[in-house]
This record gives structure tokens, sequence and C-alpha cells, in this order.
């Protein structure tokens, strides 16, 4: 299985993408959590993004988040298949995406498009906290961690991300409808595209995914 997840910024992609990745046993690729964990750890990777200011929500350069995708791309855990969330966003990505899946004689199964009004988007993001230590995301009403305010897994203070700040949003989502909802139809034109209703709990979103994605290979 070689997935993309599409769709607008807080519709839901990084958890129904942990839930797909473990079900089809993938791994999932978020350009985003690469990048804030580059920033965390303050890599190479890391300095060269803060310039480009995704804490306001503009996109980091295509070619540096090729290269990143590449390098990913290329580690072993990958050779039986991934799920890219969040990635790619611009139509100079989806070309390259395509030609290292080329060279590696390999084709995407599936593009699936998460689709919701925008009033189920802002409640998300309003409702979503993150560890800023382990990557977990929970959302206050719809996936609360097991003891408020703490990540379940290490234990460590959950965070509003700087970035889901209602006016960091607006500009996300504007960004979105520029350079990355040309991507529905980019991958449409080529019949690969599978839009899901994302209103809804998440373990309907996600048996809505399973229905649609579960015959293919
Ligand atoms: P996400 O966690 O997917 O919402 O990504 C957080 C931020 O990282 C985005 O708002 C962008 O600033 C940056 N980012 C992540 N993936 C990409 C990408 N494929 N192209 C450009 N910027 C990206």
């Amino acid at each position: 299985m070689n997935l993309v997840l599409l769709g607008p910024p807080g519709v839901g992609k990084g958890t129904q993408g942990a839930r797909l990745a473990c079900h089809y046993d993938i791994p999932a690729i978020s350009t985003g959590a690469m990048f804030r964990d580059a920033i965390l750890h303050g890599t190479d990777l890391g300095h060269t993004i803060q310039q480009y200011r995704i804490e306001r929500g503009e996109y980091v350069p295509d070619d540096i988040v090729i290269d990143a995708v590449q390098k990913r791309l290329s580690e072993p855990d990958c050779a039986n298949g991934f799920l890219m969330d969040g990635f790619p966003r611009t139509i100079p990505q989806a070309d390259s995406l395509e030609h290292m899946l080329q060279i590696q004689q390999r084709r995407l199964t599936g593009v699936i498009n998460f689709a919701a009004p925008l009033e189920t988007i802002v409640k998300r993001f309003s409702g979503r906290r993150v560890c800023p230590n382990d990557g977990s995301t929970y959302h206050v009403e719809t996936q609360p961690p097991l003891h408020a305010g703490r990540c379940d897994l290490c234990h460590g203070p959950l965070l509003t991300r700087p970035d889901d700040s209602p006016d960091v949003v607006k500009r996300r989502l504007e960004v979105y409808l520029e350079k990355t909802e040309p991507l529905i139809t980019y991958y449409g034109k080529n019949n690969q595209l599978y839009t899901i209703n994302a209103d809804g709990t998440t373990d309907d979103i996600f048996q809505r995914v399973i229905g649609k994605m579960g015959s293919l290979k």
C-alpha cells in the first residue's frame, strides 16, 4: 500500500493516518511532524526550516520538502509501503513523488481525499492538543487523553500547536486553497482519488476509508 492523504489542515489526516498506518502495517510519514521534530531537536534541517515561518502557516519551499521526503522514502521501513500525511502539498511536490516512485518501480495505490465542512474543521482545530515530546495528537472532546492535559504515552504536558491559533488557521486554510487544493484535480485526472466524507466520529471515518480502500493492494 502506497498511500497519500489529502485534505485541508485540521480535517483529521493525522488521526486517520495513524490508524491506517497501523491497519496496513506501513509507516505514516508526516512532513509537518518531521519538521516540528527537526526544529525541536535543533538539527540542520530544523535550522533551515526555522526561517520559513511554519508557525505562521507558510509552506516550506518545495526543494527542501522534496529532499527530506526522498531521504525518508529510501529508509528500509518504507520498502513495503508508506502513508504520506501532508505531502505532496503542491503540484511540483506531486510531480517529484511520481518521479521518486517511478525510479523505485512503484506506484501510488491511492490518494485519500478527506472532505469536511469548514465548521467541522474549525471545531477540530480548536480542540486539538499535541504532545511536543512524541507528537501524539488528542482532541479535548472527541479523543481526550486518559488524564486531562497529559500525554497517554509519555505523561508529559499537552499543548496547543502554535499554528492552531485562529489567525494562523485562517492563513493555513488560504495557503491550502491556493497551493494544495489543485491536487484534487491533479489526482482526479489520474483516477487515483478516493474522496471520503470526513464529518463524523473517528471510527466512522476510519470504516469509510477501509470500505473504499479495502480491496486495493
Ligand atoms: P502539518 O503538520 O501537516 O499541518 O504541517 C505543519 C506545517 O509544516 C505546514 O503548515 C507547513 O508550514 C509545513 N509543511 C508540512 N508539510 C509541508 C509540505 N509538504 N510542503 C510545504 N510545507 C509543509
